[in-house]
């Protein structure tokens, strides 16, 4: 028998209406006759809610209790949705992640899953019962309750779907598929029908915030098709797989954007380049993903780093004042980043030099502009954002008409 795994993210479960609403997408699935398994997110703004709590507690939260509190989300949505399920005289169970088998590295708050052993899943799936799993979630080797990252449920999905070995993994969420960009940001973004694992993963890594990059992975490592689709309406959604190639028509195949970065800059720094390596490897134990930058003629490293990052980036750098021997730190906020996504982007220097004009002509200062082989990067002032990303969509020929005259 055929295996789907579902999973419907914040908004799809934003409210009672709305899981009763997703409790028949579960059932019209079971009823083509697939074993289902379904990994649900918080309801609505649940983490957000829940972060801002820890926020009037305490500043400094030990990242024990944090994931205990964070996972609580999760648990709210399993449940009802396993009753909405029975409700309609389907049999379903729901469990957490340490119910599910899921077992991560000990990095709380932003655990990576070891193993899934699946046993007592796939026990209740041979009962014919919907299998309803907490995103997001898991349990470390000494049995503490870990979390994956903010967004982490599409990780546990994909994860689960691998493990299973299922037949697709289908991503519910509020748009309805993947997009040349942001389609809430910018209206003349076109969906792309069918991606490579390369080309989805290289958009996720840059900040598409439709999919978590590591969900990416685990469906490539497996081969596993995920289809990202829309909770709501039921029109075609974007399909991931392995077989189709990479986009090799346009240079550019998507602008991302994170609009919170912080800079975080190291003066007088007695060794840029071994502080560097140092820092990488520290924020890697830490699963913190970081730009560092070096202007070694100036002694200064810096570092663009997401929100939610910052208050340990700075704990961990105030910590090693010795070790990396600087003068001091400067921090400031407000920045966003732009990226333009392709292949190949170092042996194509007109992409840079094109953004640069492209920022330039609608008055967008750049304050720093990096490249790696998949993308271009210009950090800019957070006010800036809507028009830098439009005016690069358009410039690179990615709106929806320009797209629309390319094939016909
Ligand atoms: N509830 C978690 C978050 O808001 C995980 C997720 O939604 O994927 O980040
Ligand atoms: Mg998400």
């Amino acid at each position: 028998m055929s295996t789907i795994v579902q999973k419907f993210g914040g908004t799809s479960v934003g409210s009672t209406e709305r899981i009763n609403r997703m409790a028949d997408r579960v059932i019209q699935e079971k009823n083509k006759g697939h074993d289902v398994v379904v990994v649900v997110s918080a309801m609505g703004k649940t983490t957000d809610t829940l972060v801002k709590l820890v926020s009037e507690i305490t500043t400094k939260p030990s990242k024990r209790e944090m994931d205990m509190l964070l996972s609580t989300g999760e648990q709210v949505t399993i449940s009802l949705l396993a009753m909405a399920l029975q409700q309609r005289g389907v049999e379903a169970i729901s469990f957490t992640g340490w119910q599910a088998g899921i077992q991560t590295d000990s990095v709380l708050g932003n655990a990576h899953i070891q193993e899934i052993d699946t046993k007592r899943i796939r026990n209740e799936m041979d009962h014919g019962k919907v299998v309803v799993v907490a995103g997001f979630q898991g349990v470390t080797e000494d049995g503490d309750i870990s979390t994956l990252g903010r967004g982490g449920s599409d990780i546990t999905a994909a994860a689960l779907a691998s493990t299973l070995k299922a037949d697709r993994c289908d991503i519910y969420t509020d748009v309805d598929g993947v997009y040349t960009s942001d389609p809430r940001f910018v209206p003349k973004a076109s969906k792309i029908n069918s991606l490579s694992y390369e080309d989805m993963l290289n958009l996720a890594v840059m900040g598409a915030g439709v999919l978590h990059p590591r969900a990416v992975k685990h469906a490539k490592k497996f081969g596993i098709p995920l289809y990202i689709k829309s909770s709501f309406e039921n029109v075609g959604g974007t399909l991931i797989h392995g077989k189709v190639k990479q986009i090799e028509s346009s240079p550019v195949i998507g602008v991302t954007f994170e609009k919170d970065i912080n800079r975080v800059e190291m003066f007088e720094c007695e060794d840029v380049e071994g502080s560097r390596e140092a820092i990488m490897r520290e924020l890697a134990t830490r699963h913190i993903q970081a730009d560092v930058y070096t202007q070694s003629c100036r002694n200064i490293l810096s570092l663009l780093i997401k929100e939610q990052d910052l208050q340990e980036i700075l704990f961990v750098l105030r910590k090693e004042k010795d070790r990396w021997k600087y003068s001091r730190i400067e921090q400031r906020s407000s920045l966003s980043k732009v990226s333009v996504i392709g292949q190949n982007m170092k042996s194509q220097p007109e992409i840079k030099i094109g953004m640069c004009k492209m920022l330039l002509e609608n008055a967008v200062r750049v304050k720093l502009i990096g490249e790696s082989s998949i993308s271009v990067t210009a950090v800019i002032e957070k006010s800036h954002i809507q028009k830098a990303v439009e005016s690069l969509h358009t410039g690179f020929g990615l709106d929806y008409e320009d797209i629309l005259k390319a094939t016909v």
